[in-house]
């Protein structure tokens, strides 16, 4: 018998986004010094420790922060922060998504021209309070239309979290519309969708249908690789969630011929390859 086939999926782990937030702060850390992120600059502890290490202390709000320099994650964040920021005399690395900066000047330049912003998004999510907070007050998050008051308006624009599917927005879009269409003259509608996310899990499901045990790697915590692994076991392949190399149990892979390997969106490729060579050690190659 041949050696086990290992293969990734065609795309996983880090989105350019949070690729590209990652590589600010390490460069911050490398050429000026200690720095403080408001929230986690990625949902990955493994990452978050290393970049502590370094000089990156995670806070929770502008008051906490100690450090001459404060990073605002990719997520982004709302017009109040970066004005505490100007306040208190920080200095910015601002690593927000360009994707989600779309979205918040989509809220802005919005809500200016008059309309009411519906965002299709988890109220609570910080991105999207992040991009709420650009309407200044001139806007509502939901993920169902029916928990909406009634709009006292004729003007209404609808965006969405960028995490969100774009089917999935659309939807909620024609929800929105059927609810309120009869008090609307003015609609405009922006998809502000990010296709990184969408991307992740038609990859994994086009390998899960391949192979004979698929492997998820990503914190527990993760909604996202939850959601991966989620999409994996719908296809019906055996499908194993590991945050790293050392919870794979040789016993899983013996006699098997093909297996699987993605990762959430924030998962480190060291973590992924650490999974590659055990795999490797277990019998196994890549291609
Ligand atoms: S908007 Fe897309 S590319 Fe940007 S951080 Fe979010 S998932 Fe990544």
């Amino acid at each position: 018998m041949g050696r086990m086939k290992i293969e990734r999926a065609k795309v996983y782990g880090f989105c350019p986004g949070v690729r590209r937030a990652v590589q600010m702060v390490e460069e911050h850390l490398e050429q000026e010094g200690p720095l403080a992120t408001l929230g986690a600059i990625v949902h990955n502890a493994h990452v978050v420790e290393a970049l502590e290490r370094k000089g990156a202390r995670v806070a929770r709000t502008v008051s906490e922060v100690r450090e001459p320099t404060v990073a605002i994650t990719a997520h982004g964040a709302g017009q109040e922060i970066y004005e505490e920021i100007e306040k208190r005399g920080l200095k910015l690395v601002d690593t927000t998504c360009p994707i989600v900066k779309r979205a918040q000047e989509a809220a802005r330049t919005l809500a200016e021209e008059g309309y009411t912003v519906l965002i299709y998004g988890e109220e609570a999510h910080p991105e999207v309070r992040g991009i709420l907070s650009w309407t200044k007050g001139k806007g509502y998050a939901t993920l169902s239309p029916e928990d909406l008051p009634e709009l006292a308006t004729r003007k209404l624009a609808i965006i969405s979290q960028t995490t969100k599917g774009r089917t999935a927005f659309w939807q909620f879009v024609r929800d929105v519309l059927d609810r309120f269409q009869l008090s609307l003259d003015d609609v405009r509608i922006i998809d502000t969708t990010c296709p990184e996310t969408g991307r992740r899990y038609e990859a994994a499901k086009e390998l899960a249908e391949r192979v004979e045990a698929i492997f998820v790697v990503g914190s527990r915590n993760s909604a996202n690789t939850r959601k991966l692994a989620d999409t994996c076991e719908s296809t019906g392949v055996r499908t194993y969630f590991i945050e790293s190399a050392e919870e794979i149990d040789p016993a899983w892979v013996a006699g098997l011929s093909r297996v699987g390997v993605t990762a959430g969106a924030s998962t480190p490729d060291e973590v992924i390859d650490q999974v590659i060579e055990k795999l490797a050690r277990l019998g196994g190659e890549e291609g």
